[in-house]
């Protein structure tokens, strides 16, 4: 909507090039939706259907979804792949119901025949699926995926379509910016650092790797139970859902409610100075230590190349 394209948008092309043809859709103004179609057409995209009714801004995800429902009933696309985000499972949900067909959400890859694998069960088991019903819509988590470079003629195509009155029915009264942290969203983000228990309430050396990184903070439930990072940063069960291409868990023990928010991780990194912590099962790299010697190393080391 602010008319910058999304790392998630340019993981769903990644996917759906494998997958056929892909078309994406651009709601915002005609100008940016040029300006994007550029960028869009570099990652696969054939064609980018440009909708700019203000209705899409002015109100909350309804009118979208009824752009996305009307977009599946006049086009029949052979999918929708949608980013797995508050507002994308919503749209999602919401078109689904509208055109009867089934979803799949928090899907972690995409096969041939739309075939999505989920990790189901706090993560006990992943399984493979696939909608029966309509048009198989797909909500993908973000960093599910590398997104890759494909040649693809971006044509841009306005799309004329007026939501109904019925779908403004919750405006946007105000948005508050966030004061900005300067680090990436913490379900978008390729690379996130974790702190737990273990940091004793003092993040600053999980935020200074993070930094020299680039990645976000995330934080266990036991860290945010006791005030030390906002319920925001919570990754887990309860929390949120990460999938990075590399997570660095510093003092947390591994719980089974936090390997339900990270184990799809492509790279996982466990810091921990109890040799038997669970985490370090799941990880493919561990360092047995104390996170205050060994995260001030880590970020030196970095800073260093
Ligand atoms: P602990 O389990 O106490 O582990 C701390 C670790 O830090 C230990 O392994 C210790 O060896 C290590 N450590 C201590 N000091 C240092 C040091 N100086 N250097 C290195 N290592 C050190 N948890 C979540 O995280 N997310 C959720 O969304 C979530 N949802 C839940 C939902 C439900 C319904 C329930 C019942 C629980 C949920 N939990 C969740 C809680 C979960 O069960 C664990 O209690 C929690 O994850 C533990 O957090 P922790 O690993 O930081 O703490």
């Amino acid at each position: 909507m602010d008319g910058d394209v999304r790392k998630s948008t340019l993981e769903m092309l990644t996917f759906a090039k494998r997958l056929g043809e892909p078309t994406a859709v651009f709601v915002g103004e005609a100008a940016q939706g040029e300006a994007a179609a550029a960028t869009l057409g570099e990652y696969g995209a054939e064609k980018v259907l440009v909708a700019s009714d203000p209705a899409y801004s002015e109100f909350l995800v309804a009118p979208q979804a009824e752009l996305l429902a009307n977009l599946i009933e006049t086009r029949q696309p052979a999918g929708v792949l949608v980013p797995a985000t508050a507002d994308g499972r919503e749209i999602a949900a919401r078109a689904a119901v509208r055109t009867g067909s089934g979803i799949i959400t928090d899907a972690s890859d995409i096969a041939e025949g739309f075939v999505a694998t989920q990790s189901v069960f706090a993560g006990s088991y992943t399984v493979a699926g696939r909608v029966t019903k309509g048009t198989p819509i797909v909500a993908v988590k973000p960093n599910s995926v590398s997104p890759e470079a494909a040649a693809g003629a971006g044509a841009v195509e306005t799309v004329d379509f007026a939501p109904s009155d019925a779908s403004k029915t919750a405006r946007v009264v105000s948005v508050e910016e966030k004061p900005q942290s300067g680090r990436p969203q913490l379900n978008e983000a390729a690379i996130v650092v974790s702190g737990g228990r273990g940091t004793a309430g003092d993040f600053s050396q999980v935020e200074a790797l993070a930094d020299a990184l680039g990645a976000a903070v995330g934080a266990s439930r036991a860290a945010v139970d006791a005030g030390w990072y906002p319920h925001a940063n919570q990754v887990g069960q309860t929390g949120k859902t990460v999938s990075p291409q590399l997570y660095v868990a510093a003092g947390i023990s591994g719980a089974i409610q936090h390997r339900a928010g990270m184990q799809t991780s492509k790279n996982i990194v466990a810091i921990n100075k109890d040799d038997e912590a669970p985490i370090f099962e799941l990880a493919d790299y561990g360092v047995v230590g104390d996170l205050f010697q060994v995260l001030p190393q880590a970020t030196e080391a970095v800073n260093a190349r």
